[in-house]
């Protein structure tokens, strides 16, 4: 099908490699998923592996302009394909760390993910052959572990659920850093195909509160003061809420899910349309958003298949 998500979307991103403090860098590609890096003593650990072992190495290339250590720690924010599949690409990684309940989201739905995810947006899986199958976490917590760097403290925290409901973000409270994983967008469009609407901006709140100087979002480049900070975390809770806004008044007043996807793209499009992704998005958000607040809790899993008849009704909706 021409057109279907972002199966057209080919053009090669930037990398950059910036320095938040002494050992801590941003991997960022205009937009596309990013990874973080702590160099510890005697180890690094990575924040997001990258969607295939082929671009795990180019992860691994950069820190090795940085240092000689490899790469022992990978730490998943969530279970989504684009973020875990690359773990395998880590080859001296003796843990991979992610919350109980991401864990669980991998056992439910990771399968389901992972044909979804690439059928979306084959771009984003360079070299998708180098992918041995599943990524499975060697250590789970549920609420909350600690990752010591020698004397500096990494707090990997399940902090709420968002973007999905595993959501880990790791922080760093001496040195203000915040890993937020896809919590938090800057210039892109936050996906929310598996979120909790109603729970977000309470995430956000959290997420607020712990004072962050620096930040690395889950998408766009790294946010390097408090009031870049404020800016991202202002910016997808305006985004989340307006969204479940006008789809909860939509299903209030009983439209079904083509006029509701009409309706937000004509309101949210003047504010938000230049973000990346938004055209991919939205269907997708529009999607979940409107079984939220028609009673569905756990978000219904993605497949390729259910990917290609939501898009092909919406679009026909729109004629
Ligand atoms: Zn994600």
């Amino acid at each position: 099908m021409a057109g279907f998500a972002s199966t057209a979307d080919l053009g090669e991103k930037t990398i950059s490699f910036d320095e938040l403090g002494a050992g801590l860098y941003a991997y960022t590609a205009e937009g596309d998923p990013n990874s973080g890096v702590i160099v510890g003593p005697r180890g690094v650990a990575v924040i997001d592996a990258q969607a295939t072992p082929a671009m795990a190495a180019d992860v691994q290339a950069r820190i090795a302009g940085v240092t000689a250590l490899p790469v022992t720690q990978i730490v998943l924010t969530h279970y989504h394909a684009v973020r875990v599949l690359g773990a395998a690409g880590y080859a001296q990684a003796h843990s991979i760390l992610a919350s109980d309940v991401t864990r669980a989201l991998i056992v439910e739905r990771g399968a389901a993910d992972m044909a979804s995810e690439i059928g979306r947006f084959p771009r984003l899986f360079r070299g998708r052959e180098s992918i041995p199958g599943l990524t499975w976490p060697t250590e789970s917590f549920h609420r909350r572990t600690t990752l010591w760097f020698g004397e500096r403290e990494a707090q990997l925290i399940h902090i709420g659920r968002a973007h999905t409901a595993g959501d880990t973000i790791v922080w760093l409270p001496r040195e203000r850093v915040l890993f937020a994983g896809d919590t938090v967008e800057f210039g892109a469009t936050p996906y929310c195909g598996d979120a909790h609407f109603t729970d977000w901006p309470g995430t956000i709140a959290k997420l607020r509160e712990l004072g962050a100087e620096k930040m690395v979002p889950g998408r766009g480049r790294a946010l390097l003061n408090a009031r870049e900070v404020a800016e991202a975390l202002d910016g997808t809770a305006a985004f989340t809420s307006d969204l479940f806004a006008i789809v909860r008044a939509a299903v209030a007043k009983g439209a079904d899910l083509a006029a509701t996807y009409a309706e937000v793209m004509t309101r949210m499009r003047p504010k938000y349309g230049q973000w990346v992704i938004f055209d991919h998005c939205m269907p997708f958000n529009v999607s979940r958003a409107y079984d939220e607040a028609g009673g569905i809790d756990h978000p219904r899993i993605w497949t390729a298949e259910r990917d290609i008849e939501m898009w092909q009704a919406l679009e026909s909706a729109k004629g």
